[in-house]
């Protein structure tokens, strides 16, 4: 027993180990052959950003900003600093900076972790990741076509067909506006049902209002004046634009005309995939216009669209249909006997490396027996045992173990000089 007391990790931010962290490996690879199908670049931001970025990127009165945000005064120059609780506004900021957008519009995708203190639940962590994707300089509707249909084709790779897409638009700031002054008339008639935090926003950002989970608000929510119905022409035009490529493509869509989304800066499109399967936590993916958000943050004025899925709920989805199996350590496991046979069985494994195959040396006990049981457990495809007599002859005995060999062998010797090649060709 160690004399020293253990130190636990945060409470809402996970660990994650073997087997699982192969999973992870496997989905962000998939990812990045997604993304890049459709021409989409990695950016690489900071993890910590000025505070007064998010504020007026997000918004004041969201839940984010309110109640969410890691947020310090660094105590070594009094900087006042925000852990990215998402990744829009540093992404935006970053383009900025960097006169990123000056000769042409960008695709943009981020992938990492985000942070924001919540109550944790399952789908609900304190550190969680996502996969941000925002096409910068962009008036669509064909962009925000494009990224939904992306989306479903990611639902499609991964094999989930439970996640249905809901759609709202949010029209244009003067459309807003005469939305808002009849919402505001509607919260104020119905203030008798409004709870703390309805009251308190009510006139600060009243479309949030009609966001509540509170079951007792839902009849008044359901009744109050929809933006959709104040939508213009152009913004209606936008909308359709939109929809018809949905349809050309075959994705379905239902109008949500309660969808709002929790961050202020959204403008015409937003959407949400929702699935039943994950509990009360079922949005996968929220996304939208923000044509405002580049100008507001400093930088010249440009439209931009984009979308943020969930890591760990996808994941939690997509174990949910996979199978069991875990992922392999390596193809190959060495077991050998006696200082020569584990230096022959490095330079071997070395060989095989070289071949390109995963090998993997046995390191620790010495006998044959717990050196099988572990090359079982690793999953791999073959064993290789270099003992006394397989140094005599200057050949390695493989013994497969999954199956017998593909020309029919459970157990072969094989040249030293020849292995990788013999395993290659098998493997
Ligand atoms: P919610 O309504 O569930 O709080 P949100 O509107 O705050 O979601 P976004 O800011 O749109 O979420 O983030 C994009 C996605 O990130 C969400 O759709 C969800 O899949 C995921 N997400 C949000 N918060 C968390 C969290 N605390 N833990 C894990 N995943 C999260
Ligand atoms: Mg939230």
């Amino acid at each position: 027993m160690s004399e020293f007391k253990k130190v636990a990790g945060l409470t809402g931010m996970k660990d994650t180990l073997p087997p699982e962290s192969a999973r992870w490996e496997e989905l962000e690879a998939l990812v990045r052959d997604w993304l890049a199908g459709y021409g989409y670049q990695n950016m690489r931001t900071p993890v910590l950003e000025h505070t007064r970025l998010f504020t007026r990127g997000i918004g004041e009165v969201t839940d984010i900003v309110e109640k969410e945000m890691y947020s310090f005064v660094d105590p070594l120059n009094d900087e006042r600093l925000t852990m990215r609780p998402e990744f829009t506004a540093g992404i935006v900021r970053s383009a900025i900076e960097h006169n990123f957008l000056y000769d042409r519009p960008r695709r943009i995708y981020a992938m990492g972790p985000v942070f924001r203190h919540e109550r944790p639940q399952r789908g609900r962590y304190r550190q969680f990741h996502q996969i941000d994707v925002e096409a910068l300089g962009f008036p669509g509707p064909d962009v925000d076509a494009e990224l939904i249909l992306m989306l479903a084709r990611l639902w499609r790779l991964l094999g989930l067909n439970d996640i249905r897409l809901e759609l709202n638009s949010l029209g244009q700031p003067a459309e807003r506006a005469a939305h808002r002054a009849a919402l505001i008339a509607h919260l104020e008639k119905h203030v008798d049902v409004l709870d703390e935090e309805a009251r308190r926003r009510m006139h600060s950002n009243p479309l949030r209002v009609l966001d509540t989970k509170n079951p007792a608000m839902q009849d008044m929510a359901n009744a109050a004046p929809r933006l959709f119905d104040f939508l213009g022409a152009e913004s209606l035009a936008h909308y359709q634009g939109l929809c018809a490529r949905l349809d050309d493509a075959g994705v379905a869509y239902t109008l949500n005309p309660r969808l709002v989304r929790g961050l202020d800066y959204y403008n015409l499109t937003v959407f949400e995939w929702v699935t039943d399967r994950l509990g009360a936590q079922g949005t996968v993916c929220g996304g939208g216009r923000y044509d405002g958000l580049i100008e507001l943050l400093g930088g010249k004025p440009a439209p931009a669209v984009g979308f943020a899925i969930g890591m760990e709920r996808l994941l939690d989805l997509w174990l949910q249909d996979a199978s069991e199996r875990a992922p392999a350590e390596c193809q190959v496991y060495l077991a050998h006997q006696g200082d020569d046979g584990q230096r022959r069985a490095a330079r071997l494994a070395e060989s095989l490396r070289d071949a390109g195959l995963r090998a993997l040396v046995h390191a620790g006990s010495t006998g044959f027996k717990s050196q099988f049981r572990r090359a079982d457990a690793s999953g791999a495809a073959a064993a290789v045992i270099i003992g006394g007599d397989e140094l005599a002859a200057g050949a390695a005995t493989v013994k497969w173990l999954r199956a017998d060999s593909p020309d029919g062998a459970q157990q072969e010797s094989v040249a030293f000089d020849q292995l990788a090649q013999y395993l290659k060709q098998r493997i």
